[in-house]
């Protein structure tokens, strides 16, 4: 048994079941046994890979689009430039490549880094040498400036909570223990989530994230108060209905409560309570990644890089393209949302929410 299950199992023998989101907070981010703190989790020999670990083109789009916002604002100076959970650092390192190009850009950047593993912390410092970089913990920690902010695979990575129906009643989903296995089981009735009565059913299971929520709105009222703009994407859609929490582990799913620490939790995440969130800025539609990456340009960049290689190089370069993109791949799983300071230009790609409001 490893030493982060028996903690759990003393604090549920002490304290009773606990809830889901405090079991993922133990497993993701436990000091000495958690998941992120401990190792870094992503790539081929890790246990899951991402869109900026897939190809360049993926940090470089997003960091144009971001830079042409900050045109788009008058190219405020300084600002502060914030990545919420940079994994290795790629995504930051094509941004910066990639934006060298746009006048002052550099210049009037505060590059801050909002991380929670020392682990990647240290790879992001060997990836970004030579980028000032300053991490902090959290996002309220963030400097007063204007602030333009990318978010890719963070939000699915808080912890949730899970409500159960049970008539006109919820039910939370908890973690307790049977003997030294970890089960999930039902609270006593009590309150549900917020204003989703409507549109659920008994037996229905549906899903919100606290922290997300916070999160959200820290960023939503320092870029309504000082401008800048959010590109958050992530996998899930704007309002689900479901248990979409699952483990990953060597990039094969396996069972949420059995190896506490050793696998990645992650769940879905729904846009519509972080957009609601962020209000006093405005957001835009939720977009589908291929659709988004598509109307920047993500097929001439391919064609452009394509020249310049061959052989097994240029194989796995379209096969990245085709991975980001098709609707089979994380095209259409993936979305994409921004927030914008409401009269603002909306970044490129991304439609202001209309009716989604
Ligand atoms: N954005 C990267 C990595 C995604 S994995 C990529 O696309 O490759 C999730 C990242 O969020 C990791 O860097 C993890 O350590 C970080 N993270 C998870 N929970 C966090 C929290 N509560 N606060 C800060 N960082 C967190």
């Amino acid at each position: 048994m490893t030493a982060l299950k028996d903690h759990i199992l003393a604090r549920i023998a002490a304290e009773g079941p606990m809830r889901l989101s405090d079991y993922m907070a133990e497993c993701l981010l436990h000091p000495q046994h958690g998941y992120y703190t401990t190792r870094d989790p992503l790539g081929t020999a890790g246990d899951f890979t991402t869109a900026p670990e897939i190809s360049q083109m993926f940090g470089e789009l997003l960091g144009l689009a971001l830079a042409q916002c900050w045109v788009d604002q008058g190219m405020p100076a300084p600002f502060c430039l914030a990545e919420l959970g940079p994994g290795r650092g790629t995504l930051m390192a094509d941004l910066l490549r990639a934006t060298r190009a746009v006048p002052g850009f550099h210049e009037a950047l505060r590059l801050h880094l909002v991380e929670a593993s020392p682990a990647l912390r240290d790879q992001q410092a060997s990836r970004l040498k030579g980028a000032q970089a300053t991490w902090v913990d959290r996002v309220e920690d963030l400097p007063d400036l204007p602030l333009f902010l990318i978010a890719n695979e963070f939000f699915d990575a808080l912890p949730i909570r899970q409500y159960r129906r049970a008539g006109d009643g919820w039910r939370e989903v908890h973690v307790g223990a049977e003997g030294d296995r970890l089960v999930p089981g039902l609270a006593p009735a009590g309150p549900g989530p917020e204003g989703r009565d409507e549109d659920t059913r008994d037996g229905d299971l549906v899903e919100t994230c606290p922290a997300g929520a916070l999160i959200a709105g820290q960023i939503g009222a320092r870029i309504a108060a000082r401008g800048g703009a959010a590109l958050i994407v992530d996998y899930g859609d704007w309002r689900s209905l479901g248990d979409t929490l699952q483990a990953l582990r060597q990039h094969e799913s396996t069972d949420p409560f059995a190896a506490p620490g050793n696998a990645d939790l992650t769940a879905h995440v729904d846009f519509e309570p972080l957009a609601r969130a962020a209000a006093p800025a405005a957001h835009t539609l939720l977009t589908t990644q291929g659709v988004f990456l598509e109307r920047l340009g993500i097929t001439a960049r391919a064609q452009a890089l394509a020249e310049r290689l061959s052989g097994v190089q240029r194989v796995s370069h379209i096969a990245a393209h085709r991975r980001l993109t098709h609707p089979d791949e994380m095209g259409t799983l993936f979305k994409v949302m921004a927030l914008f300071p409401k009269g603002a230009q909306p970044p490129p790609g991304l439609e202001p929410a209309g009716a989604q409001a």
